[in-house]
């Protein structure tokens, strides 16, 4: 384990019992052990030892918990940016299946990878892994890195997934601040300003990491267990994998306990020093960030069948979600044009009907997308004019990774032919039973 010879100058209190009222001003608290803006090694070392004791009683038995694979855990940390861990969940366990070490994801194809990602979207971070791998496996000759500035230089790792990574797999004293960790923090010291601002994140940091030092002093200061490959939970109580379980409970307790509405406060092992919960500012902190407003934009998707064929094209590099695969379409509303117009625009030739199929409504960070979905009849004569794509059955579209929208699209596709053919059979059935 790497270790730290230095503290993250942790400074000791000038007084004890310190909070701030509703006005910002500091206040005395005498019998309550609220945390000041400062706080020393043993203040910290304190709440270091009821976080992992909380957090060998009450961890989530998570997949990726039960191992110190840093691949596994890596693609962990990736899926889980943006996506709840209950969706996260069947999607690694699928992916670890697949895909199963670092060398199988940096051979996969691209299709492969972009296939076991459909409908996690932010596809970026899928390229990303898939690229780092690549590099791991040329450089390092697979074996995933252990250094922290090693791990941050790969692509689509920043300081919190280098952070979790080392910390996680490798139990070094490496801090993190994601989402959950700000809050906890934020409530805990009773922080004010955007979290996001250069100085309450500096600060927050600088908490991370004075939290993660005492644990791993915390460990060098007691007998270790028996050394075990992937130390249970309950070894947190130990001590051991100090640094993992402890940066653990952090993002743990944020995202049962101190979330955002409503945390359970009285379920919470730091509940006695929060100048949060004290000043009765538990809901105001942190400061929550200023909302850009929504943008409503509209699409419509055409689609066009050929023998039980449809015709589908994939999106270019560059673009959002590029390389995933759609149906023809375009943004409405842009230029002015009718319905009619956009579809022989989309498709190259001008459809003989339109037959609205279905909309679908998602969002791509704040932009709040309406897509209509058309039936596009297309004479015989004028499909040569189509525009360029390719032409496959639903099946065939089911083993390609399209967006989510398109992906809803493709299954009201198969759910309507598989009505249409329990719909043939039973009139099948029908008429040998007549005759
Ligand atoms: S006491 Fe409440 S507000 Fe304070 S850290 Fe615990 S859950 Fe969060």
């Amino acid at each position: 384990m790497r270790r730290t010879s230095k503290a993250p100058s942790i400074r000791e209190p000038r007084t004890a019992n310190r909070g701030l009222d509703r006005d910002g001003q500091r206040v005395q608290s005498p019998g309550f052990r609220v945390l000041g803006s400062d706080a020393s090694a043993k203040q910290i070392t304190a709440l270091v030892v009821r976080l992992l004791d909380w957090f060998a009683r009450h961890a989530r038995d998570l997949p990726w918990r039960r191992t110190r694979d840093p691949y596994a855990i890596w693609v962990s940390e990736i899926m889980l940016q943006q996506t709840q861990v209950k969706t996260v969940v069947p999607y690694w366990e699928r992916w670890m299946r697949a895909l199963p070490t670092l060398r199988a994801l940096a051979q996969a194809t691209p299709a492969t990878v972009h296939k076991l990602w459909e409908g996690l979207g932010y596809y970026v971070r899928v390229r990303n892994l898939h690229r780092a791998a690549q590099q791991i496996l040329a450089r390092n000759g697979g074996q995933f890195p252990q250094n922290y500035e090693e791990v941050l230089a790969l692509p689509g790792i920043g300081r919190y997934t280098a952070g979790a990574i080392c910390s996680i797999a490798f139990n070094q004293p490496t801090p993190v601040l994601d989402g959950n960790v700000v809050r906890v923090l934020a409530r805990l010291f009773g922080i004010e300003g955007d979290p996001r601002g250069r100085k309450a994140n500096a600060r927050l940091w600088h908490l991370a990491a004075q939290f993660v030092w005492c644990a791993a002093q915390l460990e060098a200061d007691t007998p270790r267990p028996t050394p075990r490959a992937t130390p249970p939970l309950s070894d947190a109580t130990h001590h051991s994998a100090a640094c993992s379980h402890l940066n653990q409970s952090l993002m743990e307790l944020g995202a049962v306990v101190c979330t955002p509405h409503k945390p359970q406060c009285a379920a919470c092992p730091l509940a006695g020093d929060c100048v949060a919960l004290h000043n009765g500012r538990v809901e105001e902190l942190p400061a929550p960030q200023p909302r850009r407003a929504a943008i409503a934009r509209r699409y419509a998707a055409f689609i066009v069948e050929r023998g039980g064929r449809f015709l589908v094209r994939q999106r270019p590099a560059g673009v959002v979600n590029a390389h995933l695969w759609e149906f023809p379409n375009a943004e409405a509303g842009k230029g002015g044009n009718d319905l009619a117009t956009l579809a022989e625009r989309t498709l190259g030739t001008k459809p003989t009907g339109l037959r609205e199929l279905c909309s679908i409504r998602h969002s791509i960070t704040r932009h709040r997308i309406k897509l209509d979905v058309y039936v596009a009849l297309v004479e015989m004569n004028l499909r040569r004019r189509l525009v360029s794509g390719r032409w496959m059955t639903l099946a065939e579209a089911e083993r390609l990774a399209f967006t989510s929208a398109h992906g809803k699209i493709r299954q009201r596709l198969m759910a309507q032919a598989g009505a249409a053919r329990t719909r043939s059979r039973r009139r099948g059935l029908a008429r040998t039973l007549d005759a």
